[in-house]
């Protein structure tokens, strides 16, 4: 039986009519829509055209983005008074700071000056404290995105045994604090880990959040398994091979198409949620 395509392009597209809808009442009953600020540091061409696509998202809903473009020299003072700026800015209900910054920014700090409130990301370690602790907060759009892919998929989790390829501060981190909320059994590997193929020959579900192109083999992957591909890189491609994932997984996501619209997708819908709680004083 062919796998089942956990389609990110779709829910999204389909979600964004919902979004589009809350925007519209939030728009009526107060007068105001939700806006978006995105702060890009530098030129690199990936990053414009990620903030380019989330400020298009939010158009798609009716919402307002701000864009700040700041110089690749600027220093990490200049990078926090802005975003201060931003936090004092009350039309503003969501921050989103492109990651990465040029290196000699302290992007920790960066990330950590953002408002809990506008941090629709879900970037700073309170907001992340907050998920793996199980209390209210924005989650890291990206894991946050595949958790509701995998919910709406009904893909059962509960003492699933999760492997998460990658512990980066806004992917897998976050990501094995969501699988085990969900009451998975999580392994988290990373660059030091030694027996990588054997450790993945055992995930029910699989998370490659490695950054390097079709790094995991599909002759590593338990049959059956569902298998979600955070990677991306140039030409549609990700962390995890290609060839043969449709005979080996009962489901996973493609790429393009996965989990990008996802993380999209959540960034959006959290600056809804932001946006109504800010509007509607909840
Ligand atoms: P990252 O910060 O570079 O982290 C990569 C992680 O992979 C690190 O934890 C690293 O381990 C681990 N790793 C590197 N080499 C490894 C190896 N040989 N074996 C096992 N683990 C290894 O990357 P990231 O920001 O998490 O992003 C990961 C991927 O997701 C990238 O392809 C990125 O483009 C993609 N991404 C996609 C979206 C989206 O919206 N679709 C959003 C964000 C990121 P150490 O910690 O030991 O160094």
């Amino acid at each position: 039986m062919p796998a089942l395509i956990l389609d990110g392009k779709a829910l999204s597209t389909q979600t964004e009519v919902q979004l589009k809808t809350r925007v519209d009442r939030l728009r009526e009953s107060t007068g105001k829509a939700p806006i978006l600020a995105t702060i890009l540091v530098g030129d690199d061409s990936s990053s414009k055209t990620y903030v380019e696509m989330k400020g298009n998202a939010c158009s798609r809903v009716g919402m307002e983005s701000i864009r700040v473009f700041l110089d690749q020299n600027i220093n990490t003072e200049e990078l926090l008074n802005k975003i201060h700026e931003l936090n004092e800015n009350e039309n503003v209900h969501g921050i989103l700071l492109q990651h990465p910054v040029p290196p000699h920014i302290d992007e920790r700090k960066a990330f950590e000056a953002i408002n809990i409130r506008k941090d629709v990301d879900g970037v700073t370690c309170l907001g992340f404290g907050r998920i793996a602790m199980g209390e209210a907060a924005y989650g890291s759009a990206t894991p946050a995105g595949i958790m509701t892919l995998l919910r709406h998929y009904e893909i059962p989790l509960s003492g699933k045994h999760a492997v998460v390829v990658g512990r980066s501060a806004i992917l897998g981190k976050p990501m094995a604090m969501m699988l085990l909320a969900a009451n998975c059994t999580v392994t988290i590997c990373h660059s030091k880990t030694t027996n990588l193929p054997e450790l993945i020959k055992q995930a029910d579900i699989l998370v490659g959040a490695v950054g390097r192109p079709e790094f995991i083999k599909t002759a590593w992957i338990k049959k059956n398994a569902v298998v979600v591909d955070a990677g991306y890189h140039p030409g549609g491609i990700g962390d995890i091979e290609k060839n043969g994932l449709n005979e080996v997984a009962s489901a996973y996501t493609p790429v393009p198409g996965g989990v990008g619209p996802m993380t999209i997708n959540t960034l959006i819908r959290q600056t809804v949620e932001s946006g109504e709680a800010f509007l509607q004083q909840i």
